[in-house]
């Protein structure tokens, strides 16, 4: 597990709370869940409902760099994406854990029609294990019945109505649907067919992602996206090999999504991990050198999930961050202080 790697080692961290809040059903609750206009419908139906059929081939997910082959009946690293015996799903596609019309600055996007807000949806399940992660209760899925009873208790969204409810909350200034919250590329081909039709209806598609996903889905997504934050949270291999990520594949997908969409990016800065001046100089020299005016957020890390210590990151810390940031980028701002 990422936590007992070593760059975690000095790093203090607390019990893993992960099953205990999912098997009391507030992960489906943590985010307040927007009433649908569209009423309630049915379950939404697809191959992600299926019962795995024995026997069926063994397959490997192609979408990250977990390579998992997969047995029908098997789930992968993600604790999302399955093999059904015909082919690998994501069992939770449609099942949101949050959906509210957010302030854009919140992805955060702050150069993106500001002072509009967006639909954002998030799901279960995650790629990486940060032990710092703010959502843990919906990204670390440790036991899948646990997540099937909560399952059980709510509804699925089909593509077409999600897009519904996003044109509905125009009127109250929504520009469009993002995925977030949990990371939203294990639910590749949902997003694709969602962002598909809000493409079409004129809405603006936005993802908040870890990254660390191969190009050929990446490049996908990317024909029907408009903006992405995307988190570089180190820049070594070693850091990402700590979170089981890949920096290569962090840096292709940056350079995807700015080839032909607005970018912004997002570091947390945690004392110990992600702090190192001359890492950010680097990252930041690498950023610029696809372009200086990529907007680059410095966000402050407070303690949660596994970690107790370091304490929050002294704001002298990001300071001195941006300060260097800037020296390579135009637009530079400090989230969560
Ligand atoms: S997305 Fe999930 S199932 Fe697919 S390779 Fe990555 S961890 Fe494995
Ligand atoms: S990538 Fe994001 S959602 Fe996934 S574990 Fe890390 S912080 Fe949590």
């Amino acid at each position: 597990m990422s936590s007992n790697d070593s760059r975690w080692s000095d790093i203090k961290t607390s019990k893993d709370k992960r099953q205990t809040i999912i098997e009391t059903g507030s992960c489906v609750n943590a985010i307040s869940v927007a009433q649908s206009e569209t009423g309630a419908g049915a379950a939404f139906d697809s191959e992600a409902n299926a019962k795995p059929q024995n026997p069926g081939p063994v397959l490997t997910c192609p979408l990250c760099q977990h390579n998992c082959r997969l047995a029908p009946g098997e789930t992968g690293f993600c604790g999302a994406r399955g093999n059904t015996g015909r082919q690998i799903v994501n069992h939770y596609a449609g099942l949101l854990t949050g959906l509210a019309l957010d302030p854009i600055e919140k992805k955060p996007l702050a150069c993106f029609h500001p002072g509009t807000y967006i639909l954002s949806a998030g799901g279960f399940g995650c790629n990486l294990t940060c032990p710092f992660c703010q959502n843990c209760h919906i990204s670390q899925i440790t036991d899948r019945r646990m997540i099937d009873r909560a399952a059980a208790r709510n509804r699925r969204y089909s593509p077409s109505e999600l897009v519904q409810i996003a044109l509905d909350q125009r009127a109250m200034g929504n520009i469009g649907l993002a995925f977030t919250y949990n990371e939203p590329l294990i639910n590749f081909e949902y997003i694709l067919e969602t962002f598909s039709l809000a493409r079409s209806a004129g809405l603006e598609t936005v993802l908040i992602t870890n990254g660390s996903f191969r190009p050929g889905p990446v490049r996908r997504l990317a024909e029907y996206t408009t903006a992405w934050n995307i988190d570089l949270k180190c820049f070594s291999d070693e850091g990402y090999r700590s979170l089981n990520g890949s920096l290569d594949l962090v840096r292709s997908t940056i350079e995807l999504a700015a080839a032909g969409a607005h970018l912004e990016i997002t570091t947390l800065v945690i004392p110990g991990f992600s702090d190192d001046e001359q890492e950010i100089a680097e990252m930041t020299s690498w950023l610029a050198g696809i372009d200086p005016d990529i907007p680059y957020h410095l966000s402050r890390y407070f303690p949660g999930y596994r970690l107790t210590e370091p304490p929050p990151t002294p704001l002298e810390t990001l300071r001195r961050l941006k300060r260097i940031a800037e020296r390579k980028l135009t637009r530079v701002f400090l989230g969560n202080v």
